[in-house]
């Protein structure tokens, strides 16, 4: 009989984990501090990134083992604002899909909790674990390397299924803001990088600029936030235990997309349990090229993004097709390299680096 292998956290990362293992004939027992999946969500629109591999996302997770048990609605077009000009992007396959997040039908966390219960996991809800008796820990974003924070508005809205970005110092400090309509519900977000406490009057203002733009109405409006936690250096290991997710420190760093990370790092320590492979080397090969490009490109960001990133945007808007530009941009490439010492000098004290991330 095999080992019940525990499980801390029952976000994309951890369930992820136990549906591949509980399909490998593991018995797995996952420990939730909330009374249900994606209790810090309530129907927020998020975006599954589909250009950081070739592979289209939803062919990755089905090649893991996951189903598509969730809606999901693709996108190949998005339109960002930077308060003045206007940029409309697009990609000839699906740049990224809409997903919800929350405890309802239809969201992300409803339909990997689906999953896993069907093949047999064991979720014990407002349950916690000390982390050090956990086989997996998939505990999410670390509080002391917190990156950025989020605060929107989900609604329910007659809005067409829409994508809108907004880059706007005033409405999001060094990062961005995004006005998301699918199937009927809305969703309003402001995501800074810095000056945190600013972010309830960056909210008013993202709102504020959008509705120049975009006329939109928002019926039974609910308040949303969180936080990302990155490591430069993540830790995919401690003792025995296996981290994932935003728990390992996974997270993109340019602008937070952490979903697609936390689903494959989950499933990856699962399969490293299952054929005895080290999670550590796949891990790293796969993530940490990713995560350097992606803290040299917050940096890179930063660094152009003067005039209210016009110069990002028409640099982009340049380069034909926009999906095939994020790939290479996610992907560690010779200017990350060159840019990655530049990077690490001038964010160190903001994002609490060590020394021994330099490598
Ligand atoms: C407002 C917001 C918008 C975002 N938008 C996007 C987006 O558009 N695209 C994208 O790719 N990513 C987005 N992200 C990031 C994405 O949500 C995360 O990267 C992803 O959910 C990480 O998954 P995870 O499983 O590692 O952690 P989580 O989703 O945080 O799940 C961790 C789970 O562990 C539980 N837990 C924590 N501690 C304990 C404990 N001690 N005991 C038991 N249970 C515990 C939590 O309750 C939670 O259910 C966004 C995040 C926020 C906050």
């Amino acid at each position: 009989m095999t080992k019940t292998i525990t499980i801390l956290g029952a976000g994309p990362a951890g369930l992820t984990a136990a549906i591949v293992l509980q399909k490998a004939g593991y018995q797995t027992l996952v420990y939730e501090k909330n009374r249900d999946v994606g209790r810090v969500f309530y129907g927020d629109l998020q975006g599954l990134e589909n250009w950081s591999e070739d592979i289209d996302v939803l062919a990755e997770f089905e090649a893991l083992g996951l189903a598509i048990n969730f809606d999901c609605t693709p996108f190949s077009a998005l339109t960002v604002f930077n308060g003045e000009k206007e940029w409309p992007f697009s990609c000839a396959r699906p740049g990224f899909y809409l997903i919800r997040r929350g405890a309802m039908d239809g969201s992300l966390d409803h339909g990997l909790k689906e999953q896993a219960l069907a093949a047999g996991a064991t979720i014990l809800f407002n349950q916690s674990l000390a982390a050090a008796k956990a086989d997996i820990v998939a505990s999410g974003p670390i509080v002391s390397h917190r990156f950025a924070v989020d605060l929107g508005i989900v609604f329910k809205t007659s809005l067409p299924d829409s994508a809108y970005g907004l880059v706007n110092d005033q409405a999001a400090y060094k990062g961005y803001a995004y006005l998301l309509a699918a199937k009927g519900y809305g969703c309003l977000c402001t995501v800074l990088f810095d000056n945190f406490s600013e972010i309830h009057r960056c909210l008013s203002e993202t709102e504020r600029i959008f509705r120049k733009f975009v006329d939109f109405e928002m019926e039974d409006p609910k308040k949303v936030g969180g936080m990302g936690g990155f490591l430069l250096a993540p830790v995919f290991e401690k003792e025995h235990r296996f981290m994932v997710g935003e728990a390992a420190g996974l997270q993109d760093m340019l602008w937070g997309f952490g979903i697609r990370s936390a689903v494959v790092s989950g499933a990856l320590a699962a399969q490293s349990i299952i054929s005895g492979t080290s999670y550590q080397e796949t891990a790293r090969h796969r993530f940490l090229g990713k995560q350097k490009a992606g803290f040299v490109n917050r940096y890179l960001w930063e660094t152009f993004g003067r005039n209210n990133y016009s110069h990002i945007m028409d640099r982009i808007d340049r380069s034909g097709d926009h999906r095939k530009f994020f790939h290479d941009f996610y992907n560690l490439n010779l200017l990350h390299r060159l840019a990655y010492p530049f990077a690490f000098h001038s964010l160190k004290k903001r994002y609490n680096l060590l020394s021994d991330d330099v490598q």
